[in-house]
């Protein structure tokens, strides 16, 4: 059993469709579980249908982009008498009804009864596509078995209902298309698992059904030493350990989802990323033995950071009651502490921030302490790295903090 997830570059149009239906043509016989994201950049255009529902705005103005970009596709794959046609119809008319009367208070919830609807109407039309050609496949409903909390926004899974639903309800002797990202409570309302969580979903699936392997497919040959996007001509990594794996993500490697890890390395089913492009080539091997092959060192770049320095009058000494009220302002605003620096008298923070909730978190710190911050930083991040290199990456820019182990360096600049 093999349980496969494709992110939303894999489907983003009717070429990626039917491209993913070349790869599991190829698959077909091993019957995977098939977790997949929304289309695109789907998940970005519902949030702004959410907030704008929730601010009181043209929220169906919003969901008009999202409905053509979707419509657009279908008449792409399906002749114009499909059923797919009024199935997805009936997906946006639930959107509207989600979006007609007033928002409740809980802005978190009414973002996960619409932001779901970008899973389900992918892997609706996916599975639709996949029979059309003649591959025959499950439709299964996350929400039916991927049990959580209420915590919307950011659900944590209920691990033994959701163990035994899944072990229920797959049928591990044919191929299952089913979303990632969402949940289900135990009221039967809808709940998401945080941005980026298909990946999370995939292994929690592929730990239950206690999978081979699971292979993430992507846009992007597999692990490479640093991210495409920043950097020019990064390498391969054939092979690569939970652990540095784990420590990548954690540093902000945005090709693994961080809690993807965990339950795969402590129920030992290995990790693949690979290409959905040149689908036929090896990608990146993650499992408990392996040694990074080959060595390298790995660059992590966070962009838009906020450093944030707070102190106490009269040149006080920083103490832990200091620190521990900063870090429960710092946890109500969502910051998210990548790096924290502190010396007698200051304590800084780098951090991913909401830019809407700035002005908020620095005028709640400064009830406190003196404060002072600055935006639009780089936070670069070097494992196993070598002095030139960094010489080399930081030609220009203006360091402002550096801290340092034997393995990992991190610094946050000024361009
Ligand atoms: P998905 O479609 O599965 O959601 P993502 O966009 O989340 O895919 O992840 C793939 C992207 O991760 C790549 O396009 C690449 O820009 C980025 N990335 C960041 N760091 C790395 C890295 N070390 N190796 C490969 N890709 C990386
Ligand atoms: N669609 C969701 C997102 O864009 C989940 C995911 O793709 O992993 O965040
Ligand atoms: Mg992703």
């Amino acid at each position: 059993m093999k349980v496969f997830k494709y992110g939303g570059a894999s489907v983003k149009d009717a070429e990626g469709i039917k491209n993913l239906a070349e790869i599991l043509t190829k698959y077909k016989e091993d019957n995977p579980l098939v977790v997949i994201s929304a289309m695109g950049k789907t998940t970005n255009a519902l949030e702004e249908v959410a907030r704008a529902f929730y601010l009181n705005q043209d929220a169906f103005g919003k969901l008009n982009y999202v409905k053509q970009f979707h419509d657009h596709i279908l008449t792409e794959l399906f002749d114009s008498y499909h059923s797919i046609y009024d199935i997805v119809s009936n997906l946006f008319l639930e959107i509207e009804w989600a979006i007609e009367d007033a928002p409740r208070p809980n802005y978190s919830f009414e973002y996960d009864q619409i932001v779901s609807f970008g899973e389900l109407l992918s892997t609706t039309i996916v599975s639709a596509y996949l029979k059309e050609i003649g591959i025959n496949n499950d439709l299964l409903d996350a929400r039916d078995v991927v049990k959580t909390d209420n915590n919307h926004q950011d659900a944590r899974i209920d691990w033994n209902l959701t163990s035994k639903l899944i072990k229920e309800k797959v049928n591990k002797d044919q191929l299952t298309i089913t979303q990632g990202f969402i949940g289900c409570t135990s009221e039967n309302f809808t709940t998401t698992l945080g941005r980026e969580g298909s990946d999370y979903s995939a292994a929690v699936f592929a730990t239950v059904l206690e999978a081979k392997k699971l292979v993430i497919w992507k846009d992007v040959p597999g692990v490479l030493h640093a991210d495409p996007r920043y950097f020019a001509n990064p390498k391969k990594i054939e092979k690569l350990s939970f652990q540095e794996a784990i420590e990548l993500a954690f540093y902000g490697a945005t090709v693994i989802h961080p809690k993807t890890l965990q339950p795969l390395k402590r129920n030992g089913i290995p990790l693949e990323v690979r290409s959905f492009i040149n689908y036929d080539e090896k990608g990146t091997w993650i499992s408990d033995d392996s040694e990074t092959k080959p060595a390298t060192s790995f660059y992590i770049l966070k962009k838009n950071q906020t450093l944030l320095s707070i102190s106490v009058s009269d040149l006080d000494f920083i103490l832990e009651n200091h620190l521990s009220s900063a870090f429960l302002i710092l946890a109500k605003y969502n910051a998210k502490v990548n790096l924290v620096q502190n010396s007698a008298v200051s304590c800084s923070f780098a951090l991913d921030i909401d830019d809407l909730k700035i002005d908020s978190l620095v005028n709640e710190l400064s009830n406190y302490f003196i404060v002072t911050h600055d935006f639009g930083l780089e936070l670069l991040t070097l494992r196993h790295y070598k002095d030139e290199e960094i010489e080399q990456l930081l030609l220009g820019k203006d360091v402002l903090l550096t801290q340092k182990n034997r393995s990992t360096i991190q610094v946050l600049y000024k361009l």
